[in-house]
């Protein structure tokens, strides 16, 4: 079998100052530089998914034609020049019909100058020529806003599990996996998709740290249970287009299986929310405590610079960091890259040992102003290097001119070409040893932790400005689709309004969730009484859609995610018994109370997590509205032997 294979990767950040030109492609910045046919041979020792997919499907025997490869550091949009010119050249490849299959390494979460869904329209295109019998299989970064559109066109997508992104090469051998798999199989595999209703900040997403970690350590476990490939993309939150977030999705001959595998990973992801909560802190703040860690360490105190991360958009110029870190005093501090091309030069004109007074770095059009201060050149590089950490191992660099600063206790790494810091190499090709530094201050949100954690006494993060916004929730979305919560736990957006407000049908919309009849009372009692403006919900016990009853212990035949999906389902019954009792759900004031009784062994102790299905369903609903007071219990037995019954009291608007 002979397949296409092709790469078209970019990160756009719509919030971002500076667009990607073809010439950004051409350059590759953070990636290798555009590629084409053979020479995309000479890729296969970088870590990018292409050479992955290459090395497993040659092992099996298969061959390989190579089209295009294409990267370019996260930024602005695409422009229309760029794109249409590197899809061009794959199309016109789609259509040489000398292939069995295609392989496409691509990002996700790409948005072009006309066009919101990059790799979809790409999708598009390809089937517009190949019709819809053709495997045409996909991997995309985990930072990718998977959309519907992509999913339904690709044979099978498959996403990164790390992130810094060590497994770039091992997710193209997993996408080459699958593409074998469905290509061997005479069954179609089933798709199951779900869209988190929030947006998660970027600094969280690490799978150094929890959740990330247990969350892509569970996902590997189910994949193992007759499941063809299980994907979570948490998303790039810094796209301003109707589907931006993250996304859980697989594929499976068994469909109940991989719906199964699917529901179990969304529960985790979604539940609690909190858990992907990040601490900010401010420049001076961070400064002074890696000052005060500094003081007795014996290694560096390493500060993210995140927002000016050109990883996710950021021209990696911002003074915010130096300025703390001057007006603090610090000594033995280091901070890198600043992209400066004519501070670079200027250094390089004057040479090491000179003085020299600039105006440094810089993005007005953020407010950040240059920093004009007198310099002096400790050190000149050609900007030329090998990475040596985990992630880009390998990889040539060519950074253009570089230069050593120094003011007062600061070093500068300035360089000519812009990339993220995320390897230490970065540091020694202007002399500096990380290790040896009691600050390091890098442009970066997470990557860098992959080459830098072994060396790190403590890593703080730090909201300094930058184009890149850590707090999506601080972003000025205007296109986002309605009912995303734009961070954990956060407000719900809705289209045309700049304050977040909260119609709660719109937000069950797009959630996906249909109000049937309310479920009737077990016996003689009414599903809810009123006293003014307060109603009184009957306990309601959790049903499946057909009516019948959740039943079981948990701790003994329910499993806790069985447990919290069994609250979720006694609140949406509730809501439909709220929704019978006000007429409209908008004229819920606020939920007042929540009691929560739990079917369980006298082991099991986890009826707050059972009843987080309910809770943080009822939140998500309602925004701060749904925000209650709540009590959880454990019971040996519920009526109909039900795992979960759920009683709620809200404040509602005067009956007219
Ligand atoms: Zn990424």
């Amino acid at each position: 079998m002979n397949i296409l294979v092709a790469g078209f990767q970019h990160e756009t950040n719509t919030f971002a100052p500076t667009m990607a030109a073809y010439e950004n492609f051409v350059n590759g910045e953070d990636f290798p530089g555009l590629a084409r046919g053979q020479d995309i041979f000479n890729l296969l020792s970088v870590n990018i998914p292409v050479s992955g997919f290459i090395q497993h499907v040659q092992k099996r025997g298969h061959t390989v034609t190579p089209v295009i490869w294409a990267g370019a550091g996260a930024s602005a949009h695409v422009t229309k020049d760029a794109y249409e010119r590197i899809c061009g050249e794959i199309i016109d490849a789609v259509k040489s019909e000398t292939y069995d299959a295609i392989y496409l390494d691509l990002h996700g979460a790409m948005v072009a100058q006309h066009i919101d869904d990059g790799e979809g329209e790409l999708l598009a295109r390809v089937r517009a020529v190949v019709g819809p019998d053709m495997k045409v299989m996909v991997s995309v970064d985990s930072h990718a806003n998977v959309t519907q559109l992509l999913l339904s066109l690709a044979s099978g997508v498959v996403a990164y599990r790390t992130y810094p992104h060590v497994d770039m090469a091992d997710t193209g051998r997993r996408a080459g996996e699958l593409l074998l798999a469905l290509m061997d199989s005479d069954k179609p595999a089933h798709l199951v998709a779900k869209r988190v209703p929030f947006l998660i900040p970027v600094n969280s997403m690490s799978t150094m740290l929890q959740p990330a970690r247990g969350l892509y350590g569970l996902l590997e476990g189910l994949e193992k249970t007759d499941v063809l490939s299980l994907s979570f993309a948490p998303g790039f939150p810094a796209s301003d287009f109707p589907e931006c977030g993250p996304m859980v999705w697989g594929y499976g001959f068994d469909e109940a299986r991989i719906e199964k595998a699917v529901a179990t990973l969304f529960a985790r992801v979604c539940s609690p929310e909190e858990q992907w909560s990040v601490q900010f802190e401010e420049p001076d703040a961070a400064v002074a405590r890696a000052m005060q860690i500094a003081r007795i360490a014996t290694r560096p105190v390493i500060i993210a610079d995140t927002q000016d991360n050109p990883g996710v958009g950021g021209d990696s110029n911002t003074m915010g960091m130096l300025r703390a870190l001057l007006k603090a005093g610090a000594q033995d501090a280091a901070i890198g890259l600043i992209r400066d091309p004519s501070a670079a030069a200027a250094a390089h004109k004057a040479g090491v040992g000179a003085k020299i007074e600039i105006s440094l770095g810089g993005c007005p059009q953020i407010g950040d102003e240059p920093f004009r201060g007198t310099f002096e050149v400790e050190a000149l590089s050609d900007g030329k290097f090998v990475f040596g950490g985990p992630m880009m191992n390998g990889k040539h660099a060519d950074m253009g001119p570089m230069a050593r600063l120094r003011i007062d206790g600061v070093r500068i790494a300035v360089s000519t070409q812009k990339a993220q810091l995320l390897d230490r190499n970065m540091y020694r090709t202007v002399g500096i040893e990380p290790a040896e530094m009691k600050i390091l201050v890098n442009k970066s949100s997470v990557h860098f932790r992959a080459d830098f954690a072994a060396i790190a006494e403590e890593i703080l993060v730090a909201r300094a400005p930058g184009p890149f916004i850590a707090d999506p929730s601080q972003l000025p979305w205007k296109r986002l689709g309605a009912g995303m919560r734009t961070r954990p736990n956060g407000p719900i957006f809705v289209p045309g309004q700049s304050e977040p407000a909260h119609d709660v049908y719109a937000t069950l919309k797009a959630m996906g969730i249909e109000l049937a009849k309310p479920s009737a009372p077990a016996a003689s009692y009414v599903p809810y009484s009123r006293d003014g403006n307060v109603l009184y919900l009957s306990g309601h016990l959790s049903r499946h859609a057909n009516g019948e009853v959740r039943a079981g212990r948990l701790g003994e035949s329910v499993q806790t995610e069985e447990g919290i999906q069994a609250a979720r389902a006694a609140a949406i019954d509730l809501m439909a018994t709220l929704q019978a009792a006000t007429g409209d759900l908008n004229k819920v004031v606020k939920i007042l109370k929540v009691t929560s009784m739990v079917a369980s062994s006298p082991e099991f102790t986890s009826q707050h997590l059972v009843t987080n299905g309910a809770s943080e369903l009822l939140a998500q609903v309602f925004g701060p509205r749904g925000m209650h007071a709540r009590s959880a219990f454990g019971v040996a037995q519920l009526p109909l032997g039900a795992c979960v019954e759920i009683e709620l009291v809200a404040l509602v608007e005067p009956a007219v």
